[in-house]
């Protein structure tokens, strides 16, 4: 209704803007008597019908302009452009139209661009391998990365900052941020939650257009593998110094004896040599274990390639122990499977696990027990399951058994010739064929190391 009157008040405007001077030259007239009052309204008459013609026209014309821009407006991505269809009037509508399609079109441009830049952030914010977190003014996760998700184990991550990380050091380094403070932007803590884990924390700011606006970014990144890596080596290099001291301290001790008081001493001589040359024995065991392990690690990730047969690998290893075994009072049976077990395979280097693995059957074992090796095959996977009757080993040993120089009786293996490699050099070589290596054992019964490696297929 506002709208319909206004418009009737607008045309009556223009109406009368375009008759009044006609209306006055009119009335001039009449005054002097040179028209009628009939011709005067006749003039007047003659001059408001065009203008009510030609604002009409106008504003159809106007409304096709806005109705096509109304249409541009409300989808300036789409493609067709049928802005330039209309007609021409007393307006230059064409011209008008073109320009508009002008101006859409390189709005459309950078609008796509700006879509395509955004999906692209969005997708290297997503695959960014550290969890990060996008806080808000007051403190709120408003986005979190796939990696974020993946570190706190949460599907959704939102609310304060404190219901996922709460160290002190890094609320402070939050709030000097929000602050616009100096600090340092990392801050390391430990998060101990089912597992102890270590991180580094980057906190930076994002600027809004106010001060309020202010959001920050912390990029976090766990330090724990490379932590335990570090401390690994450190005890690695104090253990196998260790290893290599004693036996080392023992021939220096026994060559300093043999120059000194027992120099003439015959019966010594033959004591200390025959101790001499089990430490160095000893000596030169472990660095061929540790010279193995390092060749070994460095091949681990390349699979090997040549077909091995499983069986004859057994037979090789246990024929050439069978003396020790002998000799120790113990016997070694093996249980061959029906099918050769083909695998893909590096047979010296299968032997070595088939030989630490019946070797440790056989000093670990009771005597005159026995140590059986029985192979299994299906289509999918070979098993090679070494069982000793031995003293077994305690749970809690289990998931270590594997590490360098771990020991349940150190001074045991030593005695009877162990490095500590042992397991160690099995599990990277099962690792570096893609198998599996599984440890059962029944204090007082005995223990099973079982060696699964996929078929070749
Ligand atoms: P080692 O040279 O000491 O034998 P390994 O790495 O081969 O080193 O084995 C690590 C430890 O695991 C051994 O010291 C021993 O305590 C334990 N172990 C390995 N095999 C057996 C087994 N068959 N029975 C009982 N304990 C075993």
């Amino acid at each position: 209704m506002t709208d319909s009157s206004g418009y009737f008040w607008k045309m009556l405007m223009f109406i009368l803007i375009a008759t009044v001077p006609v209306g006055i030259v009119a009335v001039w007239l009449l005054n002097d008597d040179k028209i009628e009052i009939n011709t005067v309204l006749l003039l007047v008459l003659a001059a408001a019908l065009p203008a009510y013609f030609l604002y009409n026209r106008l504003v159809k014309e106007i409304l096709v302009v806005l109705g096509k821009m109304e249409k541009a407006v409300q989808s300036p991505t789409m493609e067709s452009d049928d802005v330039t269809n209309a007609r021409d009037g007393f307006l230059p509508v064409n011209d008008l139209l073109l320009m508009m399609q002008q101006y859409r079109r390189a709005l459309r441009r950078m609008l796509v661009e700006a879509k395509s830049r955004q999906d692209d952030a969005t997708m290297l914010f997503e695959m960014l391998p550290d969890p990060i977190l996008v806080l808000d003014e007051k403190r709120r996760v408003s986005q979190a990365n796939a990696a974020a998700h993946n570190f706190f184990g949460a599907e959704t991550i939102e609310g304060d900052l404190t219901s996922y990380l709460r160290h002190p050091n890094l609320l402070k380094a939050v709030d000097a941020a929000y602050k616009g403070q100096e600090v340092s932007d990392r801050v390391e803590f430990r998060m101990s939650d089912v597992v102890t884990r270590h991180v580094a924390a980057y906190v930076v700011s994002l600027d809004g257009e106010e001060e309020e606006d202010k959001r920050l970014i912390i990029t976090l990144h766990d330090l724990t593998a490379s932590k335990k890596m570090a401390q690994m080596r450190v005890d690695f290099v104090a253990n196998a110094s260790h290893e290599l001291r004693t036996p080392l301290a023992i021939l220096v001790g026994a060559l300093e004896t043999l120059m000194g008081p027992a120099r003439d001493d015959k019966q010594a001589h033959e004591r200390f040599f025959a101790m001499m040359q089990a430490q160095s024995s000893r000596m030169s065991q472990l660095i061929d274990d540790l010279l193995s392990l390092s060749q070994i690690e460095i091949n681990e990730h390349s699979r090997p390639s040549d077909t091995v047969n499983l069986a004859d690998v057994v037979q090789g290893v246990t024929d050439l122990i069978r003396t020790r075994a002998c000799d120790l009072g113990k016997t070694i049976s093996i249980d061959l499977p029906a099918q050769p077990a083909l695998i893909a395979g590096d047979s010296d280097q299968l032997s070595q696990v088939f030989t630490n693995l019946i070797d440790n059957g056989l000093k670990y074992s009771k005597p005159n027990s026995e140590v059986r090796v029985s192979i299994l095959a299906d289509g999918k996977e070979a098993r090679v399951a070494i069982k000793d009757s031995g003293e077994g080993i305690e749970e809690s040993h289990l998931p270590r058994l594997t590490e360098r120089f771990y020991r349940v009786d150190s001074d045991r293996s030593r005695e009877l010739g162990g490095t500590g490699l042992g397991l160690a050099i099995v599990k990277h070589i099962v690792s570096r064929h893609r198998g599996q290596l599984e440890i059962e054992s029944v204090v007082g019964e005995g223990s099973t190391f079982t060696v699964k490696l996929p078929i070749n297929s």
